[in-house]
């Protein structure tokens, strides 16, 4: 029997109505992502690279053609069973943050486990564990407001992989971060990667980071091309 795709979409299109035009955006893409690929998605500001990501991991309705999470279409599930799948199967990283202020640096990595459903006392234990496995063991009782940028960050994706998700959607996750900083918590994607098998999907900027991928696709006039593994296209 033949691997679940963790991602993939078919002609998938999105367009935006902007002052009465009709702007089309993605037009028409195929795409799979497997078990453990390391993906980084590289194209110029305004490319389409933020609305690709919000496609796949279901937090916005195509134009055209299907998303599959696990392969799932998308199109097939209702609301709720939609979020079941997202919170099951993806972990979201985004260029902020979005930890809540009021709530400690566990408390936060904890929430994904207590939505779903898991036990109060069991979802903290994990949330510690990730937590330390960040590098955050002494900074648990922390509100994000008492944290470093790259401490914020760790602590995001620590609550992005609590759950162990099948793939991890990270959308200029390194992008307010020092060199340095930035890659140690990308060091941290890829140890993930490779321990747990979380498939990659990492929009980026930065050279540095995307040569150390093993695919990097390019994102031009609402197409997806794959470059050679490293190679930068020239822009
Ligand atoms: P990137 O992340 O590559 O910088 P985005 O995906 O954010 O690009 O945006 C791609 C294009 O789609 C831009 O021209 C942007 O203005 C437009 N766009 C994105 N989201 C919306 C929206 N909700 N409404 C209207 N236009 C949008
Ligand atoms: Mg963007």
């Amino acid at each position: 029997m033949s691997e679940v795709l963790t991602l993939e979409c078919r002609k998938l299109a999105r367009s935006f109505t902007e002052g009465g035009l009709n702007v089309q955006v993605l037009k028409g893409i195929d795409f799979q992502v497997k078990r453990g690929d390391q993906i980084a998605v590289v194209g110029a500001s305004g490319s389409g690279k933020s609305t690709l990501l919000h496609l796949l991991g279901g937090l916005d309705r195509p134009s055209g053609g299907e998303v599959f999470i696990m392969g799932k279409s998308l199109s097939t599930l209702n609301e709720s069973a939609r979020g079941r799948l997202r919170n099951r199967a993806l972990g979201f990283v985004y260029q902020f943050h979005h930890l809540l202020p009021e709530f400690t640096a566990l408390e936060n990595v904890a929430m994904p486990l207590l939505i779903r459903g898991s036990a109060p006392r069991e979802s903290k234990d994990r949330a510690g564990v990730i937590l330390e496995r960040v590098g955050l063991s002494e900074r648990l009782r922390h509100k994000p407001g008492e944290l470093s940028g790259g401490e914020r960050q760790r602590a995001a994706i620590a609550r992005a992989l609590v759950t162990e998700p099948a793939c991890l959607l990270a959308d200029e996750p390194t992008g307010n971060l020092d060199r340095q900083t930035a890659n140690r918590v990308f060091d941290l994607m890829l140890e993930l990667n490779d321990e747990l098998g979380t498939s990659l999907l990492v929009v980026t900027h930065d050279p540095n980071l995307s040569q150390r991928m093993s695919r990097v696709m390019h994102l031009v006039d609402g197409a997806l091309r794959e470059n050679g593994a490293g190679v930068q296209p020239s822009v």
